[in-house]
């Protein structure tokens, strides 16, 4: 009989926290002994996960908000993970670059985030992704395509994105992206998924879980002697952070000499995607605008999604930074047909990531944009202008909007991203942009505090040191 195997796949992700005027993270003594929450989750999951030699044996991906912290702040935990995805066969998978909600974003922006996302795995781990772990696994045939279209070949989404009544999670299936093209979707086990990430209790002994657990929902076989795969998808930071000691459990469940007394093999995603000899995956069909961690939709980032008792912030704050982009988006046409040799300001975006990331000095970048022949002047204007590009897709993470109030810190990072990008966009074109979007963020309330979004966005700026913004047109109010 085929043996069964298992995928443990860890979405290991941070809200990003650099201030973006100096791309320094501010201490934060909520996180104390340590100076801030990086720092502290790093030391009590990302270097022992990797001093444990888990990264080989899992599938794992890192956003690349985290891995630029890594590589400044605790680069051999960095290097562990490079190391171990080539020990391993390949086991990291790509993320798109911001945890921007795909579906949510434009098309340009979809195609930036993943190309971002693509060159920052290839640039840290030195080989090519070929699957990728989409936001809160916000997905719609759309950004599929575009997905395909970059070269992916495999995600991991949750099982309810199905567009079936009853998915068998335990095998890969084909979505149909248009144009003779397919993308391999893996569908996580939601319960065994669920218990890992919410049961504290299931996971104190790894053997126990492994016997009681998982190989039960692999002794059934399935057609075509096609092995049976479940796969676990969590947020990675559960194991160590969010619960002690489950980077020993994590450890336990997937190490070789476990093996002996095991029905199942601990394999990596792409062996679990891989098709079997002459049967090509079943097709299936998914449903647009979901993922993982909404039951409504994208609710939790567009509305009132009924996991908070009051989400009616979410729509304006959405709204106000999708206004803000679209202005920011028209002045960057402008400026761009005044900066001699940049013909494609969007293309120009697309591989602006490699400053973004280090591999590349802005002055290299900016020369070879506009030639050799360029003036300082107009590669200062360039880089400025992708700086702002830069920060205008980040004010999109989608953390600004996943909680309950947005004088969270998650939502000041995202409104200290927007003032980064429009303070660049009205200093170089001269623009009132600012002023708009603190009208627009007026609109919006603070379910706690009664603090209006405006009232917050100073506050953000001025936690940071920065000045205050210009104060709306009267007639606004
Ligand atoms: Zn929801």
């Amino acid at each position: 009989m085929t043996r069964g195997r298992l995928v443990v796949h860890a979405h290991f992700y941070q809200p990003f926290r650099v201030d973006p005027f100096t791309d320094r993270i501010p201490d934060d003594l909520s996180a104390a002994p340590f100076r801030n929450w990086n720092e502290r989750i790093t030391a009590e999951c990302y270097r022992p996960i990797a001093e444990l030699g888990i990264p080989a044996r899992i599938s794992w991906n890192l956003g690349a908000t985290l891995t630029a912290y890594l590589a400044r702040e605790a680069p051999t935990v960095l290097a562990a993970f490079a190391e171990q995805d080539r020990a391993g066969g390949g086991t990291g998978i790509a993320q798109s670059f911001h945890h921007t909600i795909l579906p949510l974003a434009s098309l340009a922006d979809r195609r930036t985030e993943i190309t971002w996302g693509l060159r920052d795995f290839a640039y840290r781990f030195g080989r090519e992704a070929t699957a990728m772990w989409l936001p809160e696994t916000g997905v719609d045939l759309a950004t599929l395509r575009v997905a395909a279209d970059a070269g992916i070949k495999a995600v991991i989404l949750a099982p309810w994105q199905a567009d079936v009544s009853h998915v068998d999670p335990r095998r890969p299936y084909r979505v149909d992206v248009g144009g003779g093209r397919h993308i391999t979707a893996m569908f996580y086990d939601g319960d065994l998924s669920g218990a890992v990430s919410f049961e504290p209790a299931a996971t104190a002994d790894a053997d126990r879980f492994a016997r009681e657990r998982v190989a039960p929902r692999l002794a059934a076989p399935l057609p075509d002697d096609v092995p049976p795969t479940l796969v676990i998808a969590t947020d990675g930071e559960l194991y160590g952070h969010h619960q002690s000691f489950r980077d020993l459990f994590l450890q336990r469940l997937v190490a070789p000499e476990a093996d002996a007394g095991r029905t199942f093999d601990v394999v990596g995603l792409q062996a679990a995607i891989a098709d079997q000899e002459g049967h090509l995956h079943p097709e299936i069909r998914i449903r647009d605008r979901t993922s993982w961690s909404c039951h409504h939709g994208l609710l939790r980032w567009t509305a009132e999604c009924p996991d908070v008792p009051d989400g009616r912030w979410k729509g304006p704050l959405r709204a106000a930074l999708e206004r803000l982009a679209g202005g920011i988006d028209v002045a960057t046409e402008a400026i761009a047909r005044d900066i001699p040799g940049l013909d494609d300001p969007w293309a120009a975006r697309d591989r602006y990531v490699d400053v973004v990331i280090g591999a590349r000095s802005g002055d290299a970048f900016a020369a070879d944009c506009l030639g050799s022949r360029s003036t300082a002047a107009d590669r200062s204007r360039l880089l400025d202008l992708m700086e702002a590009q830069r920060w205008r897709l980040g004010m999109f993470a989608s953390c600004g909007w996943f909680w309950d109030d947005p004088v969270r810190t998650e939502t000041h990072q995202v409104l200290r991203a927007a003032a980064r990008a429009v303070r660049l966009v009205d200093g170089l074109a001269g623009s009132g942009l600012e002023r708009r979007l603190v009208e627009d963020l007026a609109t919006l309330r603070s379910p706690s505090t009664g603090m209006d979004g405006a009232a917050i966005y100073r506050k953000a700026l001025s936690e940071i040191g920065q000045p205050p913004p210009p104060e709306p047109h009267p007639t606004a109010r």
